[in-house]
């Protein structure tokens, strides 16, 4: 028996063997040959072109991975693109979007060789221009759009939140493409939805959307020659069995490439690309009943993985331990002195105990770089990679001394 159906047998077995350093109380571990394996599958087709969204995991050992595939980078902090140049990626492979694109900042990632940006307002508009013209350059631009439908209409978001991603089609009508000599203001980037795991939602989404930008852009006086249409392909934390086939989805784009009659369709893909492929450990320090359920208190919670606080998904989890006990509800709590550190109520085996250890799934996106190490002292977690069978340490994990002052 597996002991989950996410983590594959080699590794499992891997991380039974593996003892970590005195200070580990959770640690990363990516599945760099599946990683790999996937990211070659996503790149062959001809009808998107792939960027890697940064933020969903900054590992140098993934930037890599992502680099070697082909696939380029969606940079948002002078911090993302420092270290994606450290991985020897060529800056004209890198785009930038973001809110708080500063005059500063754009001028910076210009100077560094970056030559693609999404310009989420109109004073980013102006500064890219201006910061161009100083260094003799002409970059490629695409303006970010949030669409809001009428009340009452069918809202195919399901809600019009207001966001600071891109602007309005009424406030981007007002400017002229004209008035940019400096900037190449070749095509529009919406993404206003998250973790979709229905193909015929995804592409009925969509295609809402070609018809506005399509408009936008005659408004605006430019060739519509490149939709980004973001993010969003889901994984499926809550085990539900659903999920973006890749297939029917580059077919779908097809579509919506003809019908936007653009060039280049552009995704940036964050969770899809990496989620599976990574996974989180730590052990099992206490176990006790309370008012009838069964609790686990482990080693790290959402100091090393904040995810399951802020948006209420768990990530799947499994013992790494063979057992063939029946299943029981367990709520998981993290060692922090606040209720919010839990990372789910989960089925696991009921002969679980003091000692074992806990492996996440799906943790290779959103896991480290998104959590809270800081509060209370605890340890930062280590993050290794799997290749060739084995595990290397990337970075160990550090006690709090290393970065309280
Ligand atoms: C976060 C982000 C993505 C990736 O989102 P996923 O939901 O992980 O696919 C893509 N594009 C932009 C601009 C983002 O901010």
């Amino acid at each position: 028996m597996t002991t989950s159906k996410l983590l594959p047998d080699d590794l499992s077995q891997t991380l039974r063997a593996h003892q970590g350093g005195s200070h580990e109380n959770g640690y990363f571990v990516y599945d760099i040959p599946a990683l790999k394996q996937h990211l070659a599958k996503l790149e062959q087709q001809d009808v998107v072109k792939l960027w890697y969204a940064v933020k969903a995991n900054p590992l140098s050992s993934v930037i890599q991975a992502v680099a070697d595939s082909g696939i380029q980078f969606d940079v948002a902090s002078k911090g993302e693109l420092t270290q994606v140049l450290l991985q020897n990626v060529e800056a004209e492979k890198i785009l930038n979007t973001g809110p708080a694109k500063s005059f500063q900042q754009i001028a910076y990632f210009l100077q560094q060789g970056v030559n693609t940006f999404v310009v989420e307002s109109y004073n980013q508009l102006q500064w890219l221009a201006q910061a161009a013209k100083e260094q003799g350059k002409q970059p490629d631009a695409l303006l970010r759009v949030q669409l809001r439908w009428p009340e009452g209409e069918k809202n195919p978001l399901g809600g019009n939140s207001l966001t600071p991603f891109g602007m309005g089609t009424e406030e981007w009508s007002g400017v002229r493409a004209n008035d940019f000599p400096s900037v190449n203001i070749c095509g529009l980037h919406i993404f206003q939805w998250g973790n979709m795991l229905s193909n015929r939602q995804m592409f009925s989404l969509w295609g809402q959307m070609v018809e506005p930008l399509v408009d936008l852009a005659e408004r605006v006086g430019f060739a519509l020659k490149v939709l980004d249409l973001g993010g969003g392909l889901g994984v499926d934390y809550l085990e539900t069995g659903q999920g973006i086939d890749w297939q029917q989805a580059m077919a779908d784009l097809a579509q919506i490439k003809q019908q936007a009659g653009v060039a280049e369709l552009w995704l940036e893909l964050g969770r899809y690309a990496v989620a599976p492929f990574g996974y989180y450990v730590t052990d099992v320090v206490d176990r006790k009943t309370n008012f009838g359920k069964e609790q686990l208190v482990l080693a790290a919670g959402i100091n090393h993985l904040l995810r399951p606080a802020i948006t209420d998904q768990p990530f799947p989890v499994s013992l790494l331990r063979q057992s063939s006990a029946p299943l029981a509800d367990f709520h998981l709590h993290g060692p922090l002195c606040t209720s919010m550190d839990k990372l789910g109520c989960l089925p696991l085996p009921d002969d679980i105990q003091v000692g074992d250890q806990l492996v996440f799934s799906l943790a290779g996106a959103y896991g480290f770089t998104e959590s809270m190490p800081l509060f209370l002292c605890h340890e930062v977690a280590a993050e290794y990679v799997y290749d060739n069978h084995q595990l290397t340490e990337v970075r160990a994990a550090q006690p709090a001394t290393w970065y309280m002052r």
